[in-house]
């Protein structure tokens, strides 16, 4: 199963073009859709996730007609929100007791032999009994995830699922998500370039509705393969390097900037060529470096 997304756009009433004609196909496995904040992230995953209607285009999960047939998404789907909203005052197992049931799990023993599995396959089984109000935003995370399990969905929606975590949980939340299934289509949105390096085998730059890139990170870093280099500059010539060539990042290393550049052949001026890295993909396709820049 996959899912082929085509022409969709999505401009709201006060004029923001969200989604611009956008097309992606996504096969089964991790695919990372990375964008900076207001790139259109939530947008396309609100619009997968049968939450929000799209302008135009169409997105086929097999042959579930997504915009159409939203009862068949519902079905197959898991969708962990960027946001949960208001976290319930009730225990993690009867949380998920209660989403189960809701999703038509209706034998006792069976939801109860399913809301166990899951606890442990998070790792909160030994929070069980304590309230989700009360949780870290890890365990609240790893919750999402065991509450979108239920079901066999065969697409998984995880929206800015890192954003706020602190690095132990960050890997805890990695290592849950390898194990979904390789049968499950599963979209990470996400403007974390780590999240996309670690876990994806596919993925897509968005940016403003636009789609910038897609294939496989692999590719991407191929692309850029000598065309970064790197100099470590004083702060006051910032400006003057942004002026004359195309600056994809400034970082400061130990207090110093440090930038990046692209460019097709050697700039000379005391650059060193570096191998690409996936956030300087990221960048140079965000700052438009890479289509404007010679080839
Ligand atoms: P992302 O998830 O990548 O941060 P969003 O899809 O949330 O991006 O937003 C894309 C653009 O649409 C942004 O410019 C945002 O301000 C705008 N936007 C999002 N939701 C609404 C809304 N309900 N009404 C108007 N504009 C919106």
């Amino acid at each position: 199963m996959q899912l082929t997304i085509t022409g969709l756009s999505k401009t709201y009433a006060n004029g923001v073009k969200a989604l611009d004609h956008v097309s992606l196909t996504i096969p089964t496995g991790m695919f990372g859709l990375l964008g900076p904040n207001g790139a259109g992230k939530s947008t396309l995953m609100r619009i997968l996730a049968t939450l929000q209607e799209a302008d135009s285009g169409t997105a086929m999960l097999g042959d579930i007609d997504v915009l159409n047939d939203k009862p068949a998404v519902r079905r197959v789907l898991g969708y962990l929100p960027q946001e949960f909203g208001v976290y319930p005052k009730v225990s993690a197992y009867h949380m998920l007791d209660h989403i189960a049931l809701l999703k038509g799990v209706i034998d006792n023993k069976e939801r109860r032999a399913l809301v166990e599995a899951l606890l442990q396959k998070v790792n909160l089984w030994e929070h069980r009994y304590r309230r989700i109000a009360g949780f870290s935003g890890g365990m609240k995370q790893r919750f999402g995830i065991a509450q979108s399990l239920i079901g066999e969905p065969k697409l998984i929606i995880v929206d800015e699922p890192t954003a706020g975590l602190d690095p132990g949980e960050r890997n805890r939340f990695y290592n849950l998500l390898t194990e979904i299934g390789e049968n499950v289509v599963v979209i990470l949105s996400t403007h974390i370039v780590q999240d996309v390096q670690e876990l994806c085998n596919n993925m897509a730059i968005i940016n403003k509705g636009r789609l910038l890139f897609a294939g496989a990170p692999n590719d991407a870093l191929g692309e850029m393969k000598g065309r970064i280099w790197e100099k470590s500059i004083a702060k006051s010539e910032v400006d003057g390097y942004h002026a004359s060539n195309k600056v994809i990042s400034n970082k400061l290393i130990a207090g110093r900037p440090s930038i990046h550049i692209y460019s097709a052949g050697d700039p000379g001026n005391g650059f060193t060529g570096v191998e690409p890295s996936l956030e300087d993909v990221f960048f140079s396709h965000i700052n438009g470096a890479h289509n404007t820049a010679a080839r």
